[in-house]
């Protein structure tokens, strides 16, 4: 989405830009919201891509969100518009998709027009106060992911994911989450949501990051649509299912490659800096 709306939308909304809104339900907890939306020809392809992808993609990107706050995804409600080419079963393949991705339906609504599309909205929860924030970064925390990262498209990763949540439980667990994410918009850019909202930098180790499907460098930095979750941690062991990627520090994001240090970018490095 164009930075010039989200900031737009932000001043007028109490939205903090974390991947849920929290809203505080006391003394049950605080109830985490998202909404995502899949569409042929954006996010998926639907010559390519079953009716039932579209729904699985739609709730996973969801339950990707409620990971990344460290939440327990609880349901779903779902919106399909098809259009007049298709049939019942078709509308039924994309409730069954939705249904495979994991988590409880509970609502929604169908429409008919001009282009598929599937919009799920994901509801969970967690802990009144204990919802992992972008903002919560410190200086001296080891940057964890789970996965690989890179040619999601190419690999078709992007429609058959697993989201992250026995992950970030384990994560929750086991370690000590300073900030979290999904990786959604690539690695570098979603990393330097968290270095920005937590107002730190960072070393990000280039040798460290898993790469899917033998990605380049560029490809595993910039790509997204990898949801994997990305936190940090205090320092200790590093839970199984994680890969130790750098470390929060109180500079500049850097991305460091074979010794040479480069200034870490949305969508990768800046080259020769
Ligand atoms: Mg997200």
């Amino acid at each position: 989405m164009e930075p010039s709306f989200v900031s737009w939308i932000r001043a007028r909304a109490p939205a903090t830009g974390d991947d849920c809104a929290v809203l505080p339900c006391a003394p049950w907890g605080d109830l985490l919201v998202t909404v995502d939306s899949v569409l042929d020809g954006v996010h998926l392809d639907a010559a390519r891509h079953g009716l039932d992808v579209f729904g699985y993609k739609a709730v996973a990107r969801g339950l990707s969100d409620i990971a990344a706050m460290g939440g327990e995804p609880l349901w779903v409600v779902l919106a399909a518009t098809l259009t007049s080419e298709h049939t019942i079963a078709d509308a039924q393949q994309v409730f069954l998709g939705a249904e495979r991705a994991g988590c409880s339906i509970v609502g929604g609504d169908t429409a008919v027009g001009p282009a598929l599309g599937v919009t799920a909205t994901v509801i969970g929860r967690a802990d009144a106060g204990t919802a992992w924030r972008r903002s919560g970064a410190r200086v001296g925390d080891s940057i964890v992911a789970t996965g690989s990262f890179g040619r999601s498209l190419p690999t078709d990763h992007h429609a058959t994911f697993i989201a992250r949540n026995d992950a970030a439980k384990a994560l929750r667990e086991q370690a000590d989450v300073g900030a979290a994410i999904d990786v959604s918009d690539g690695l570098s850019t979603d990393l330097l949501h968290i270095l920005t909202a937590s107002g730190v930098g960072c070393e990000l180790h280039a040798d460290a990051i898993p790469r899917r499907d033998e990605a380049t460098l560029e490809e595993a930095l910039g790509d997204g649509e990898d949801y994997e979750l990305l936190a940090t941690i205090r320092p200790g062991p590093i839970p199984a299912g994680f890969t130790r990627l750098g470390e929060i520090t109180s500079g500049d994001p850097v991305l460091v490659c074979d010794d040479a240090r480069s200034r870490l970018r949305a969508k990768g490095w800046e080259h020769g800096a």
